[in-house]
C-alpha cells in the first residue's frame, strides 16, 4: 500500500470538506488509520466522528479508486441520513455513498457483485459502501470479494453485551477481520466504558498496535442545568423563552452564519411530544413534532426543514437526532429523565456543535423515575436499565458541579471540581452555588402523607375540592352525603394536617402524574398513583415553599410544630437528636451512593426524634419505618437514640 502522508489527508479535508484544520483527536485517528493501524475512537456526538473514517477513506480512494470504504451502521434510517449528509458535504461528481443491497436471491447477489465487486466501473464508483449487520450477513461471500481500503463500524458498542445497546447481529462483525485481515478497521462509538472498549477490541479483532482514542466528554461551551418539572402547562412559557433564544444566542447565531437559534426538546412519549409541540406553537415557537409514529415522509420533511435551518424547534422522542449534524443548536431540553447518562451525553451532544455557548436543561420530577423504572423492567436487560436510571438520578440530585459529575461518570476526570476550575460556561449548580452557599434541599419524601391522600382519592371519586374537604373532615352538605354513602370510611383521615398542606400536596401529586383529573373534573389515581399507593417506595416531591409544616405526630394542636420556632422553617433538624439523625442519614446515603430520602424519609426521622424509641417494636411504630427499614437500620438507629439519651441524662445530671 502506498504510504500516504498526512498532508494528503489535510488536502482532502480542505478540498472536500471545506475545513482548514482537524479538530482535536480527529488528527490522531486519521493518521493512525492512514498508517494502516486499527482504531477505536470514543468520541462524543459532535466530536466530528464521521470525518475520522471519511477523510482516510477518501484519501485512500484517491490513491486507488477500486478500493472503497465499507461502513457498517446499525439502522437503515441512519444510513439514509449518513448518505444524504455525505452527498451534501462532499463535492464529488457521483454519489458519495451507496447501499450494499444483496437481497436473498442468487441473481441479486451476482448483480451486486458485478456492481460493487470487480471494480470495472471503478472510476465512477462511490467511495463508500454502506450496510447494516443484517445485510452484511445476507451478502455472504460477496463481502470477501469487495476490494476495501477501510472498514468503519459505527455505534461499535452494540457488539458488547456489557453495553446497554447490545445487538446480536453485531457479533457477526468479527468475521470482517477474518475476510479482510489487512484492512484497517475504524470502530466508532460515542460512549464506551472500559469493559465495552475491551469487548469491541477483542470481538472486532482489532490487531496488535491498535489505537484507542478517547476525546474528553466535558464540553466547556455547554451550560448544563437541572430544573424541576412542574407540568407542561406551567413550564411551557419557560421552555418557549429558552427556545426563542435568551442570553447570547443572537450573537452566537450571527457567528454561526445568520441562522436563527434552534432547539430540540426531548419528551418521553409520543403523546407528550404532540402535546409539547402544540403548547410551544401556541406560544409562538415554530415547532414540529417528531417521533417514530409519524409517516416516514412526514418525518423526513420535518428533519430536513430542521437541518436546513427552516424550523426553529423540534419536539421529539429520542428517535430524533441520530446522524443529525446541525451546528447552531443553541438549546437541548430534556423534559423528563433520560434513560441513562450515556443517552443524555449523546443527546446533549447535539447542542453547540459550532463551539458557541448552548443551554442543556434537564427538567425532571420524581414521578419520571418510577415511570422510567417501569419502562426499564420491560427492556431487554432490566438490571442495566435500572443501573442507568440510578446513575441519572444521582446526576440530577448531585449538589456538586454537573460537568464534573458527567465527566467523572465517563472516567474523564481531570480533577477540576467546578466549572470555575474547568473554564468555559458554568453549570447551573456552579452558578447557583457561587459564594460557597450550599444548595437548599429540593426534595422531600412525603411517603406516608401522600399515601394517606392517595387512599382518600381512590375512595372518593370526585373533584379535588370535595376530595380535600372529605379528607380534612369537613361537614359540608356534599361531604355529609358522601360520608353517608361511604359509611364514614377515611372521612377526616387528614384532620391533623393543615388543609392548605393537603391542597398543595394534591397539586404536587397531580403534577407528578400520580393523580389525573379528567375532563369532567374528577380526580383519579393514575397507574403510577396506584403503584405508589400499594408500594413502599418513597414518594419524593419538590419541597414547595407554600407547603406548611407537617402536623405534630400526636394530632392535637394544629398550628406550630414542636419547638415553637419562629423563622418559618418546617421544624426539621431542630432538636439535637434530629440533627444527629440527619447527620447519620447523610453519611449513610454517601456510603451507599444513594439519595438521602432513599435511606429514610424526613417524616420517619422526625418521628424517631420525637418518640425516642427504646426497642424494635417502638421503632416500628414510627410512621415511615417499615420492616425493611427496621432490618436495615434498626440496630444503628436504636443505638443512636440510646447514646443520645445517655448523653442527655449525663448533661442533665451536671446541670442539676
Ligand atoms: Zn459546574
Amino acid at each position: 500500500m502506498t504510504k500516504v502522508t498526512g498532508s494528503m489527508a489535510e488536502r482532502v479535508l480542505q478540498e472536500l470538506m471545506g475545513y482548514s484544520s482537524f479538530r482535536p483527536y480527529q488528527e490522531t485517528c486519521v493518521h493512525r488509520l492512514l498508517e494502516g493501524c486499527d482504531v477505536l475512537a470514543v468520541l462524543p456526538t459532535g466530536g466530528g466522528k464521521s470525518a475520522i473514517y471519511q477523510i482516510p477513506a477518501l484519501t485512500l480512494h484517491r490513491e486507488d479508486a477500486r478500493r472503497r470504504c465499507l461502513v457498517v451502521s446499525p439502522l437503515l434510517s441512519l444510513i439514509d441520513d449518513q448518505m444524504a449528509a455525505l452527498n451534501r458535504r462532499f463535492r464529488v461528481d457521483a454519489a458519495a455513498g451507496e447501499l450494499l443491497r444483496a437481497g436473498g436471491d442468487e441473481r441479486g447477489q451476482l448483480a451486486a457483485a458485478a456492481r460493487l465487486g470487480d471494480g470495472s466501473a471503478a472510476a465512477a464508483a462511490a467511495p463508500f459502501v454502506f450496510t447494516t449487520p443484517e445485510q452484511l450477513k445476507a451478502a455472504g461471500a460477496l463481502v470477501a470479494r469487495l476490494p476495501l481500503c477501510l472498514i468503519a463500524v459505527d455505534e461499535a458498542h452494540c457488539i458488547s453485551s456489557h453495553g446497554r445497546a447490545f445487538r446480536e447481529d453485531y457479533r457477526e462483525l468479527g468475521e470482517l477481520r477474518r475476510l479482510h485481515p489487512a484492512v484497517p478497521i475504524c470502530a466508532l462509538t460515542a460512549t464506551a466504558s472500559s469493559d465495552v472498549s475491551r469487548d469491541v477490541v477483542s470481538l472486532l479483532g482489532l490487531r496488535a498496535g491498535h489505537a484507542v482514542v478517547r476525546a474528553p466528554v466535558d464540553r466547556p461551551n455547554l451550560r448544563l442545568a437541572v430544573a424541576l418539572r412542574r407540568g407542561l402547562q406551567q413550564d411551557a412559557p419557560e421552555l418557549a423563552a429558552r427556545l426563542l433564544g435568551s442570553g447570547g444566542s443572537g450573537a452566537a447565531a450571527a457567528a454561526a452564519g445568520q441562522r436563527a437559534p434552534q432547539g430540540i426538546v426531548y419528551f418521553q412519549t409520543r403523546a407528550e411530544v404532540e402535546r409539547g409541540a402544540d403548547a410551544l406553537r401556541q406560544l409562538g415557537v415554530d415547532a414540529e413534532a417528531y417521533h417514530a409514529g409519524l409517516e416516514p415522509p412526514r418525518r423526513r420533511e420535518v428533519q430536513e426543514r430542521f437541518v436546513a435551518g427552516r424550523l426553529r424547534c423540534i419536539a421529539a422522542t429520542v428517535a430524533f437526532g441520530m446522524g443529525i449534524d446541525v451546528p447552531g443548536v443553541r438549546c437541548v431540553v430534556h423534559y423528563g429523565l433520560p434513560s441513562s447518562l450515556e443517552s443524555y451525553a449523546q443527546e446533549i451532544g447535539r447542542a453547540g456543535r459550532d463551539g458557541a455557548a448552548a443551554d442543556c436543561v434537564l427538567y425532571w420530577a420524581s414521578g419520571d423515575a418510577s415511570a422510567r423504572g417501569r419502562g426499564g423492567r420491560q427492556s431487554l436487560d432490566p438490571e442495566l436499565a435500572g443501573q442507568g436510571l440510578r446513575e441519572v438520578l444521582a446526576f440530577v440530585q448531585t449538589s456538586g458541579c454537573l460537568r464534573r459529575h458527567l465527566a467523572a461518570h465517563f472516567e474523564d476526570e481531570d480533577g477540576a471540581s467546578s466549572c470555575a476550575a474547568r473554564g468555559g460556561e458554568a453549570c447551573g449548580h456552579c452558578r447557583e452555588g457561587r459564594g460557597g452557599a450550599a444548595r437548599p434541599q429540593l426534595f422531600v419524601d412525603y411517603g406516608a402523607r401522600a399515601r394517606s391522600l392517595l387512599a382518600t382519592v381512590q375512595l372518593v371519586r370526585a373533584g379535588a375540592t370535595k376530595q380535600l374537604d372529605y379528607h380534612c373532615g369537613r361537614h359540608t352538605k356534599e361531604v355529609e352525603e358522601l360520608r353517608a354513602r361511604l359509611a364514614g370510611a377515611r372521612h377526616g383521615a387528614g384532620r391533623d394536617g393543615d388543609p392548605a398542606f393537603w391542597k398543595a400536596l394534591h397539586r404536587a401529586l397531580q403534577a407528578d402524574g400520580l393523580l389525573e383529573c379528567n375532563q369532567y373534573g374528577a380526580c383519579l389515581l393514575s397507574a403510577a398513583g396506584r403503584a405508589a399507593l400499594d408500594g413502599e417506595e418513597p414518594i419524593v416531591l419538590p419541597e414547595l415553599p407554600e407547603l406548611p409544616a407537617p402536623p405534630p405526630p400526636q394530632g392535637g394542636e394544629r398550628k406550630r410544630p414542636r419547638g415553637g420556632g419562629g423563622g418559618g422553617g418546617d421544624g426539621r433538624e431542630d432538636t439535637p437528636l434530629r440533627v444527629e439523625l440527619g447527620r447519620w442519614r447523610r453519611a449513610e446515603a454517601a456510603t451507599r451512593g444513594c439519595p438521602a430520602f432513599a435511606i429514610l424519609g424526613d417524616r420517619a426521622l422526625d418521628g424517631i426524634a420525637a418518640a425516642e424509641p427504646a426497642d424494635a417494636g417502638a421503632l416500628l411504630a414510627v410512621p415511615g419505618v417499615g420492616p425493611a427499614k427496621l432490618a436495615a437500620y434498626g440496630a444503628r438507629l436504636l443505638e443512636l437514640v440510646r447514646d443520645h439519651g445517655e448523653r442527655e441524662a449525663g448533661r442533665g445530671g451536671r446541670c442539676l
